[in-house]
């Protein structure tokens, strides 16, 4: 409908008796809000995703990008004009999921990587030099600790702080003696589960001239932005809940921009110092991105795009499922009707660090719990005894998975590792799924029902909080 007639304002200025009625007092002008998560991720702000005007980006399937002449090419190389070279630096379909993870990220540039793995490598690599020093909070995933023993094979000092406390790590970084570059934990450890206060290790960090990353696969900025709470750089496993469905592997690195980068003590950043705050987007991408090769694959991005337009809305229910099932089973534990069990979820009063949990992340509280068994041999039959729950090594996926951590994903640490992991040998992993809670609730229940005997001579278990495991104490590796 074109024409004024059939136009809402028309209609409204014609009363039944064709007198004109007093014009409806004009509504006041909106103030312009914000839209909402899962809105900003379908409907992205600047560049359309596709020339061809389909929503979703195209597939640029190619390794590398024809020039109409030399000059054009020299200065796409040179950085004088924006253009794609190589798919090993840039490629039109990642840089379409880049936007989006840095929308979500709320960062000032984000580059991708072919995995979680590789985004952690390249932002150590291009941070760090033999010499210097590296301050983690205890609890990571298992991945990253092999990572850091690699680091200190190449003459970094890995100091892990006594816990995720902000004094902790403050007392941490002091004892490097002036040599620690960058502060690193994860917003929920995997699968310790311990929280850390973002906000406060950003001030424990700045405050001593260095800046902090989080990895905040785990949490996800459904529950929290690491950047808006001080944050410099924040990396993903986007295998897990951005991707949501275990059809790719990927990662990426957001950079907020806001850390003053002094590049005698990162000469790692030195040649791009022209680019202030920045400088480290143009290392991670132009410098040590290319020369790691872990570039994201363009069909793995359009997997991650698609992935990632349902990950508020997967979020959201895996979160509320996540609590369900949590009290279920400490309501279970606490009332005796499973011997040995323990639980473990950031959204239970009895873990340490709920209330933090609580305001830190709006009252949602992630999709990962850990149970106690008090063997092995029973955390193996919950695990063969469970019907939808599928025994994987993986989280962050639309269906529920259930592993092992000890004999799997920390098999190769060694039992110091391991314990500061918060991995016992009765340890089983929960990554919640979208499944309806109730089922996954009644999944549960059979399977407690079927576990064999607990060993009435079985040593007691070993452990910190919550029979979780504590920290171990100010090593450094
Ligand atoms: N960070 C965390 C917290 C993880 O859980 C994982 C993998 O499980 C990684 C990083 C590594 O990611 P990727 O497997 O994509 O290399």
């Amino acid at each position: 409908m074109t024409g004024a007639a059939g136009s809402p304002r028309a209609r409204a200025g014609a009363g039944a008796s064709g007198k004109s009625a007093p014009a409806p007092a004009a509504p006041a002008p909106a103030t312009p809000r914000r839209p909402g998560l899962t809105t900003r991720i379908l409907h992205p702000q600047g560049a359309p995703r596709n020339a061809a005007g389909a929503p979703l980006p195209q597939i640029a399937q190619v390794s590398a990008f024809a020039f109409s002449s030399a000059q054009e090419q020299a200065d796409v190389f040179a950085n004088r004009r924006p253009g794609f070279v190589y798919s090993r630096v840039a490629n039109p379909t990642v840089a379409a999921f880049e936007r989006t993870v840095n929308q979500l990220e709320g960062g000032a540039a984000t580059v991708a990587y072919a995995s979680g793995m590789g985004a952690l490598s390249a932002a150590f690599l291009t941070l760090l030099s033999a010499g210097d020093a590296l301050v983690a909070t205890p609890g990571l995933y298992g991945g990253t600790v092999e990572l850091l023993d690699l680091l200190a094979r190449l003459g970094v000092e890995v100091r892990f702080a006594a816990s995720s406390a902000p004094a902790d790590v403050a007392a941490a970084i002091d004892a490097t003696g002036g040599r620690a570059r960058l502060v690193f934990a994860e917003t929920i450890g995997n699968p310790r589960l311990d929280v850390a206060d973002v906000a406060g290790l950003a001030r424990a960090a700045h405050e001593r001239g260095v800046p902090l990353m989080v990895d905040n696969t785990v949490a996800t900025p459904c529950l929290v932005r690491p950047i808006d709470l001080g944050a410099d750089l924040v990396a993903h496993s986007t295998s897990k809940y951005i991707n949501g469905f275990s059809d790719a592997i990927g990662g990426s690195l957001t950079v907020s921009g806001r850390f003053s980068w002094d590049f005698a003590r990162y000469p790692g950043l030195a040649k791009f110092a022209r680019l202030g705050k920045l400088a480290v987007v143009a290392g991670l991408r132009n410098d040590v991105g290319p020369a790691l090769g872990a570039a994201m694959a363009p069909q793995t991005a359009f997997y991650m795009q698609v992935g990632v337009e349902t990950f508020d809305l997967r979020m959201g229910r895996i979160c509320d499922s996540a609590l369900r099932l949590a009290r279920h089973l400490e309501g279970l534990a606490c009332a005796g009707a499973v011997a040995g069990l323990w639980v473990r979820y950031p959204g239970l009063e009895s873990h340490e660090g709920h209330e933090l949990a609580a305001r830190q992340f709006g009252g949602r509280f992630g999709g990962i719990l850990t149970l106690r068994l008090g063997s092995r041999q029973r955390a193996f039959a919950l695990l063969d005894a469970l019907e939808l729950a599928s025994i994987v090594s993986n989280i962050g996926d639309a269906r529920t998975l259930v592993v092992h951590p000890a004999t799997t994903i920390a098999a190769h640490l060694d039992e110091d590792a391991r314990r500061a992991s918060g991995v016992y040998d009765d340890l089983v992993r929960v990554s919640v799924g979208i499944e309806d809670a109730e089922d996954l609730v009644a999944d549960f229940d059979q399977a407690l029902g079927r576990l064999p005997a607990l060993d009435p001579d079985a040593p007691p278990r070993a452990g910190g909080p919550a029979g979780h495991g504590a920290a171990s104490p100010g090593t450094a590796r």
